[in-house]
Parts: structure tokens; sequence; C-alpha cells
């Protein structure tokens, strides 16, 4: 990540990790910071699994795990991972034969702790599935399913008992000379998971999927989820997130998005800046937003969008937007373009006119990406 030379408030240095590859996306290194859901169908139903899968990764997703308890979803993921569009991680918890499996049928990585597979030579066949098949692994400690020798030497899951245990997960895969793995300590406390995480980030140079487990429902999840994600973030600490809901996997990714969008790590899509609305509105501004969220979540391209109520804050947005549109008298506003006034809207037309602007600059910034693309060889 570039720092900013102009604005250094917004600099946010990234700890440096190994890079690992989970199928054809990087994590780790100086790679994007990716997105992760999971499905939540029978992951023996191929369609209904892959259209969860497909829709997550329309929403942004770049990697979905899907569990694998069983034979029926290890033979179902080799369909699953042929026709999905991103790359997919294979979640285990104990059965070594499943790993191997998934390891066959085509996925990206495992989730699994090396640690919890049973003897030496089993672990040695798991990891052997994964080095054949191009597999990269998965250590997911989590504050709720520590072993049990940990529980005993530290009287309950704190962070030193997470890292210990992530550690020793990391030494199994190391001892065996492998090393293309990445590692998480959740935990559904956040003070537990930032501390662990914290700690951890010191412990190993290895990538690190961040995530508040068990976070909750929609509203309180994101919540918990922005501020655990979020502290760890803007501190350089994680290479790839997942926020875990009870909701809709694009809910996730969406959420997810958005936490990387606030700070400046990811962009995508359209970044509606608006105002919470008063009497001094020329327009329904909370009505509108909804509608325009809804009408431009096709758009991919990275780009801004002031929608304010009125003349006390709309110029000042507009002008680090790249369209704006500023409530006024009569039944009317002012659009900006790249910050300077450009022409009258009715309230009326307002919605449709601001598709149409928007489709319109976001065809031209890509079109100026490919040219850029195209000098740069
Ligand atoms: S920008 Fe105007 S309409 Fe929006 S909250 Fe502020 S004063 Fe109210």
């Amino acid at each position: 990540m570039s720092l900013n030379p102009i604005r250094p408030w917004r600099n946010i240095e990234r700890r440096k990790s190994r890079q690992i590859m989970v199928g054809r996306v990087p994590v780790g290194g100086d790679a994007p910071i990716s997105v992760q859901t999971m499905t939540n169908t029978d992951s023996s139903d191929v369609k209904a699994t892959l259209a969860q899968v497909i829709a997550a990764a329309e929403a942004g997703a770049d990697i979905v795990r899907v569990s694998t308890p069983d034979e029926s979803s290890t033979r179902a993921l080799r369909e699953i991972t042929r026709e999905s569009p991103v790359p997919i991680v294979a979640d285990i918890h104990f059965h070594y034969k499943r790993a191997i499996e998934a390891a066959e049928a085509g996925a990206a990585c495992l989730r699994i702790n090396p640690g919890n597979i049973g003897s030496a030579d089993r672990v040695r066949e798991v990891i052997k599935a994964a080095r054949d098949h191009g597999c990269s692994i998965r250590i997911g400690v989590n504050a709720g399913s520590l072993e049990k020798h940990l529980l005993d030497k530290y009287g309950e899951p704190c962070p030193d008992a997470m890292v210990e245990s992530g550690l020793d997960h990391i030494r199994i895969l190391q001892d065996n000379d492998f090393h293309e793995f990445k590692i998480s300590v959740k935990a559904s406390d956040v003070f537990l998971a930032a501390a662990a995480y914290q700690q951890l980030a010191e412990a190993t140079d290895a990538p690190i999927h961040l995530g508040i487990t068990e976070a909750g429902g929609f509203v309180s999840g994101t919540v918990k989820s922005a501020v655990g994600l979020g502290n760890l973030l803007w501190a350089g600490i994680g290479d790839t997130i997942r926020v875990s809901l009870s909701a809709d996997p694009v809910q996730e990714v969406k959420v997810g998005y958005e936490i990387l969008k606030s700070l400046g790590l990811r962009t995508r899509g359209v970044q509606i800046i608006s105002c919470p609305s008063c009497a001094r509105q020329g327009f329904d501004v909370i009505k509108t937003v909804e509608i325009l969220e809804e009408r431009l979540s096709h758009i991919k391209t990275p780009m801004s969008l002031s929608i304010i109520g009125c003349v006390v804050n709309g110029p000042g947005e507009a002008l680090m937007t790249d369209i704006g549109f500023t409530g006024g008298g009569a039944g009317s506003g002012m659009v900006y373009m790249a910050g300077k006034q450009d022409h009258k809207l009715s309230n009326e037309r307002m919605v449709d006119h601001i598709v149409e602007l928007v489709e319109k600059r976001a065809a031209e910034i890509d079109a100026a990406a490919r040219a850029d693309e195209a000098v740069s060889g």
C-alpha cells in the first residue's frame, strides 16, 4: 500500500507478512486484503451451494469457504470448485480423510488444524495431499475450541493460550516443510480477539486471516466486526478477512468491503457520502440514498458520490467526490461533477439522471484504466 504524503493521517502501514496463494488469489505481502465469506447451504447440494458462491463472488468475495463434513460434500466439492468463479476453501474439522478428498476435489485451501488431525502419519498424508494438489492451509484457532491442555495451563481462553495453540499448529506444518499457510485466532469477544491477533502478529510472519467469530445478527455483528477488525486493520494487521454474521453471505461480503473501504484499504463500487438529513433538506435524502444504493449496486468501478440534503454541507462534500448532488429550493438541486457546479436538476428526475451520470463516469474510468494498462504493457 503506497503511503499518502499529502494526507499522512490516512496512512496505514501494513504488517509485513509472507505471501501465499489461495488458488489464484494472493494472500499476504503486498496483496490487497481479500474478502471472504462462507456458504451456509447443505454442501452436498451442488446447485444451492454454487448459487450462493456465485452470489457472494458477484458481491465482491475473493474467496469462499464451504464446509465439507462428510463424503457426500467432498464429492460435491469437485463440481463446485470446477464451476466456482473464485477459489474455494474446504472447511474441515478433524477428519483427515475429508481433507485429502477435498484437496483432490480441487479445494484451493484447507481450513484444518494439523494438531487435530491425529497421528503423525495422518498429518503427513494430509500435507502431502495439499502439496500434490497446490492447496494452502488455514490454521483456524478459535477461543471456543482450544485444546484441553492449554485450558488447563491458562485456566480460560486468553490471548497467550490462543497464540500458543496457533504456534503449535504452525510448528507441525513447518516440521513437515510446509509453508503455504495462513492463520487466524478468532474469538467472539472483541477484546480477546484483538489482543490475540496483536500477539500473533508479533509471533509469526504468516499471513493473517482476521475474523470476529459468531459476531451476531446483521446490525450487532456488523458493529462488533467493524470495531474489532477495524482496530486491527488500522494497526496494519490482517491480510484477509471474514465478517461472520447470522445473515446472508452476501451481506457478510458487503460489510467486509465496507470496513476495508472506510479505511481506504480497498475500493469497489460507488461509495455514497450522504447526510443524515434534517429539516433543511431539499429532498428526501434517506429514501433517495436507499434507492440509489440499490440502483447502483451493479457498478464495480471505484468512485464516489455525495448526496447531501442542502447547501450547508453539499458543496464541501461535492469537492471531494466524483459526482455530487446538493438539495436546493423549489424542488430542484445542483449537480457537481469533479467538485464543480455543473447543472441544475429537478428532484423528480434526480434518481434516473444520477444513475445515468454514474454509469457514464464509471465507463470513462474503466476506459482510462484500460488505456493506462495498454500503455504500461
Ligand atoms: S447537509 Fe443540510 S440537510 Fe443534510 S443534515 Fe446537514 S443541514 Fe441537514
